[in-house]
């Protein structure tokens, strides 16, 4: 095994350079706790982007994942296996899905859901109405399909040419909806509940509501990328049911795996039957061993203790960070649900949410951005009150170096 010890500067020799990673490199971690190669611990409060939802080596995780990875790692879609049957029945119990299809990634559950709406409309009203219906600032993943329904054209630049058949309307604005959705063309809308890479913003009851039926109208179908809010994040498993609005596909990875690569596609029996044998598939969608690890964190996360404590975390985080930001006039807000927070700047620190995000790393507080006029907090769904009150002091320390 080659030992050579590693440091940040090999990455700059070695990968591909379309990250920039700080200079601290983790190395292990336990609970809401990290350390890097130089022992230094970190409370961390971005939880991997919203992905280890019970932390770092949680006991249940680690048991769930050894015991599988002793029994069966993989054989393909050829057969099908235990885990990831238990783990389908499990999300058709708790949710509105009828049938499940299983991918590795965000991105993946969502080039699963936007061909599956194409293929609906194409199987029962013929190819014209293929258009998809999304929104500026929205995130879907990176994939050419995904990147492009997606509403960041700085994601598409240098790409081109991008898939066709889309359009873009306002968040949160039904009559920029009603003007380009139609019966003829518009096989699907896409939404995430709360838009999260682009700042954290809570799409409103109205805008959903008004979003089903005009689906509803014209016969389009309503998709929810629950990828950053779902299970569990915001408090209730998937974020839909604090709406009251049922969409008919939703696609969730990220918090799922709790830091598995895993990700899911829900759907009713009847849209599903439009991805009949052979139209679809995945290599590793389904793996045994992602599917016992997030079996474990679906079990865990929707016991009612678990939600309620996401609950009553959310607003320990969000009066501190509030407290913060009234005394040092750094935040004007915080919105968000659950343990998706987004800390808003104020207007003279707007630009500027690296400098928060770095100087909470020297302090020892990990902290995300979304975009860069909002500091994002997507920690554990079980972090332990101590260390949120740790975390503040030290942010409260990080503040007062950047102001
Ligand atoms: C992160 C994210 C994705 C992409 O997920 P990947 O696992 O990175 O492919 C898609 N949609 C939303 C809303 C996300 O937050």
């Amino acid at each position: 095994m080659n030992i050579e010890p590693v440091n940040r500067e090999l990455f700059d020799n070695v990968m591909v350079p379309n990250y920039a990673p700080g200079a601290v490199i983790p190395v292990r971690g336990q609970g809401s706790r990290f350390w890097d190669q130089q022992d230094r611990e970190y409370v961390d409060l971005a939880g991997g982007i919203a992905v280890t939802s019970l932390g770092h080596a949680h006991p249940g995780l680690v048991g769930a994942l050894t015991e599988q990875a002793q029994k069966l790692w993989h054989l393909s879609n050829v057969m099908t296996n235990e885990p990831a049957l238990r783990l389908a029945r499990s999300l058709c119990e708790l949710t509105f899905a009828e049938r499940v299809f299983f991918a590795n990634s965000g991105g993946e559950a969502n080039e699963a859901a936007f061909k599956l709406a194409r293929r609906y409309a194409w199987t029962h009203f013929g190819p014209d109405k293929h258009e998809i219906l999304s929104f500026n600032g929205s995130f879907h993943g990176r994939t050419l399909f995904t990147v492009s329904v997606g509403g960041q054209a700085k994601y598409l630049e240098g790409f081109e040419p991008a898939p066709a058949g889309i359009v873009h309307a306002e968040f949160n604005n039904l009559e920029s909806v009603r003007q380009l959705i139609s019966t003829e063309k518009t096989c699907a809308v896409v939404v995430e509940p709360i838009q999260g890479e682009s700042g954290v913003i809570p799409a409103t009851p109205e805008f959903l509501q008004g979003l089903r039926e005009l689906c509803d109208q014209h016969n389009a179908l309503l998709v929810f990328d629950e990828v950053q809010t779902g299970a569990g994040r915001t408090g209730k498993l998937y974020a839909y049911e604090h709406y009251g609005v049922t969409p008919d596909i939703l696609t969730s990875a990220k918090s799922l795996g709790g830091g598995f690569p895993v990700a899911a596609m829900l759907t009713t029996a009847a849209i599903a039957e439009s991805l009949p044998v052979g139209t679809h598939g995945s290599t590793y969608g389904g793996n045994p061993l992602a599917c016992a690890v997030a079996q474990k964190v679906i079990d865990t996360v929707s016991q009612r203790e678990v939600m309620k404590g996401v609950a009553a975390r959310s607003e320990r985080l969000r009066n501190g960070m509030m407290e913060i930001g009234q005394r040092y006039g750094v935040f004007s807000e915080v919105r968000g649900t659950g343990l998706l927070l987004g800390c808003v700047l104020t207007e003279q620190w707007q630009g500027k949410a690296r400098e928060f995000l770095d100087a909470g790393l020297d302090e020892g507080v990990m902290v995300l951005m979304a975009g860069a006029d909002v500091v994002r907090l997507a920690p554990s769904l079980i972090i332990p009150e101590a260390d949120i009150d740790e975390a503040l002091l030290r942010f409260e320390q990080a503040v007062k170096k950047v102001v």
